[in-house]
């Protein structure tokens, strides 16, 4: 279907493979094995001589729809789904790396993803060099001949910079480095870092995938030769996707575009709101004119995303009555709901690294990360407005 269909036909159609019974919705099919007609049968399926179900650790059709249907709109020839999105980040880095490798990543990814690669993969001999997803010339400065990945997710979260995939794609293929991106915040809809020359993209279905805040989810989406490497460390160490999940996923995938153009044009409603505020210090969303990088932004993203950050005059105090004024916006640090969430990223998501680290990495203490859902926007300034205007 993919290369005959325009993308909001994929998400809703894509994938879909009926039983016996001819069900319109795509079926769920929970079940932990597959039964085979004969002892060849089962052999043949083993080996991989003839195609099939044989066990839902290694596939299982539901989560298949889903996989088929998320590369469909990633413009990709394959998809792995597994249990999250930080199981998707381990599994590309299994499949394609080893002890003696090293990786270049973005100093501003996914905390988790930070803690993943400085603490845990350290321990096994893949060592990392954190540089700024701004600053081609350090991605560069930071190759060494064990170089094997460059790992990048934009926009950044919470202060939304902009890495130039093409840019750092040429730069890495020069050295044969493969180049993940995590398009967690942007989704197919609005970014398609393959379509910008990267090698494999990460997902948290968790987030706008799901988009109802419902199941942990992960994908990895590339070409085959780069995820069947990824479904073959699945299949034995285990982290793939529950077909319950995937099944929500699924649905979450058919109304992905209209969420992510509802949200987008909420979110830029809000940061224009919240910039012309005077208890608001500085607004940082990609779709202003104001964003250092907003014309890199537009090149490269349809629109400037649902995720707005802005610092409030003052620090911690003052931002904190900005959040426990809220009524109506959730104080969570998840995003990616069609519910408005609140984030004070100083004492959360970023809170057990330093204050200097903080402060360097540009996390104020008056910094808050609003993740724009499908209220009006209208309900949306009245809530914060009444914390700001306490300041
Ligand atoms: C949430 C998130 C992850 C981790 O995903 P989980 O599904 O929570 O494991 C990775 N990257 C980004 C950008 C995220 O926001």
């Amino acid at each position: 279907m993919a290369d005959k269909y325009r993308l909001e036909t994929l998400a809703v159609r894509e994938g879909i493979e009926r039983s016996q019974f001819n069900e319109h919705s795509e079926a769920l099919y929970l079940t932990s094995s597959f039964v085979f007609d004969s002892a060849a049968q089962a052999a043949a399926r083993f080996s991989g001589e003839e195609e099939g179900n044989v066990y839902s650790r290694f596939t299982n059709p539901t989560v298949n729809a889903f996989q088929q249907r998320l590369a469909a709109l990633e413009g990709a020839e394959a998809a792995v789904a597994t249990a999250s999105g930080m199981s998707s980040i381990l599994a590309l880095i299994m499949a394609h790396l080893s002890a003696g490798d090293h990786i270049v990543a973005s100093n501003s990814l996914f905390g988790a993803t930070l803690q993943m690669l400085n603490n845990i993969l350290s321990r096994f001999g893949i060592t990392t060099t954190c540089v700024s997803q701004t600053d081609v010339s350090a991605w560069e400065a930071a190759i060494r001949p064990n170089t094997k990945l460059f790992f990048l997710e934009t926009p950044s979260n919470p202060l939304t910079e902009i890495a130039d995939i093409r840019t750092l794609c040429d730069v890495a293929h020069a050295r044969n480095i493969l180049v993940a991106v995590d398009n967690c915040f942007c989704t197919p809809i609005l970014q398609r870092p393959l379509d910008l020359g990267a090698d494999l993209v990460v997902h948290s279905a968790t987030k706008y995938l799901d988009g109802q805040g419902r199941v942990l989810g992960g994908a990895v989406v590339g070409a085959k030769t780069f995820t069947d490497p990824v479904l073959a460390f699945l299949r034995t160490a285990g982290p793939t996707l529950s077909a319950f999940n995937a099944w929500v996923l699924l649905k979450g995938l058919e109304t992905l575009q209209i969420r992510m153009e509802a949200q987008s044009a909420k979110a830029l409603q809000l940061a224009q709101w919240l910039e012309a505020h005077p208890k608001v210090a500085r607004v940082f969303y990609p779709g202003l004119p104001s964003h250092p990088q907003h014309a890199l932004a537009m090149r490269q993203q349809k629109n400037g995303g649902a995720i707005v950050s802005f610092e409030v005059k003052g620090a911690r105090p003052e931002a904190w009555r900005v959040v426990d004024s809220c009524e109506l916006l959730s104080i969570t640090a998840n995003l990616g709901d069609t519910k408005t969430t609140l984030t004070h990223p100083a004492s959360t998501t970023h809170g057990r690294i330093s204050a200097e680290a903080r402060a360097a990495a540009g996390i104020s203490e008056g910094l808050l990360r609003v993740a724009v859902g499908l209220e009006a926007v209208e309900d949306l300034q009245a809530d914060l407005d009444r914390g700001l205007s306490r300041n």
